[in-house]
């Protein structure tokens, strides 16, 4: 609360009033309402006739990179990149609710939880809104920084130019525990830690590109029957996030952008060296430790209980960067 003496000061500050003038005008406001009204209260009254903001803060616009916990006042402008169920639970015999909220800019994404009434706001909103948040940050469980509105914050969708959600979203298909979920579709960013060196050939039937059965090195495909079969590649190692890490499966094209070559290229460094997981170890110091952005689908691989992502496509992360810088400087 401002005393009355500091809402004074902002009066005149902002109406060029003076000390004296406003004190009579506060009088005058408490006469008014028949002294009904403390003198802070009546000089509140005053502020808001002569339309002077004393609430205004400073408040500099923040990008989510630059938040980090234990800043009182935070405000950002993001979209709503994903909304989670609302959870209740329990403590101290009291009832409450929490719901997270991830929200999204060009630099990162950043959890806001919503506590109680706080969750009404989400009948609102809906995913890939634009948003404005003010509240304060706090670290999370996991030592991140997240938003917190408390009794002065607020979410509320805004009217402005931002920039789509694009390929370079940090988009994780995540739990609440901040887990990959089995089945999510979703974009990984991060680097391969690993390539596991193992036989990347595998025989398709040339007409329907399934894979072919082998007997006695004959090749059988269920519809065409004994084949002469072409080649594929299956490729897989370890994809890390700084966050997390898990195996990764790449076929076919994908494993041929991953290696930076066609599979007939490949056989033949194959052939030449006299060792099938030649095209693997000679590319291994290009790809390990690069950074990329990966999609694709989180799957269960039974035989071996864990989950692995499949990869459908992937990308260079310092192109995707370079078209994100343009989109947010269009979006000025
Ligand atoms: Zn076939």
């Amino acid at each position: 609360m401002l005393s009355l003496q500091e809402i004074i000061d902002k009066v005149a500050e902002q109406t060029g009033l003076n000390n004296a003038e406003i004190q009579k005008k506060v009088e005058e406001k408490k006469v008014e309402l028949s002294g009904l009204i403390s003198s802070e209260g009546a000089a509140h009254l005053v502020a808001r006739d002569l339309n002077v903001d004393i609430l205004k803060r400073v408040i500099h616009r923040l990008e989510i990179k630059n938040v980090v916990p234990g800043m009182r006042n935070a405000e950002i402008a993001a979209r709503v990149f994903r909304v989670f169920p609302v959870r209740e639970f329990e403590r101290n015999g009291a009832k409450g609710r929490v719901a997270n909220v991830v929200l999204w800019d060009p630099t990162g994404t950043i959890r806001v939880s919503l506590w109680n009434d706080e969750i009404k706001v989400l009948e609102t909103l809906k995913e890939g809104d634009v948003v404005k948040v003010t509240g304060y940050s706090k670290e999370d469980n996991r030592g991140e920084p997240e938003l917190r509105l408390g009794n002065r914050g607020k979410i509320e969708k805004i009217e402005m130019d931002f920039p789509a959600i694009a390929d370079a979203a940090i988009e994780r298909g995540q739990d609440d525990a901040g887990k990959l979920r089995e089945g999510a579709t979703t974009k990984i960013r991060g680097a391969i830690v690993q390539m596991f060196e193992s036989d990347p050939f595998y025989e398709i039937c040339p007409q329907c590109g399934i894979r072919v059965r082998s007997n006695d090195n004959k090749f059988f495909c269920d519809e065409h029957q004994y084949v002469t079969p072409d080649y594929s590649m299956v490729l897989s190692g370890v994809i890390d996030d700084g966050t997390m890490s898990i195996r990764a499966v790449f076929f076919r094209d994908t494993a041929e952008r991953l290696l930076g070559m066609g599979v007939k290229d490949a056989l033949q460094i194959a052939r030449d060296k006299m060792n099938k997981t030649a095209p693997i170890t000679e590319n291994a110091t290009k790809l390990l430790g690069k950074e990329m952005v990966f999609a694709g689908r989180v799957k269960r691989n039974s035989m071996f209980d864990r989950l692995e992502f499949i990869v459908s496509g992937l990308n260079d992360v310092n192109a995707i960067e370079e078209s994100n810088k343009i989109l947010v400087s269009l979006g000025d």
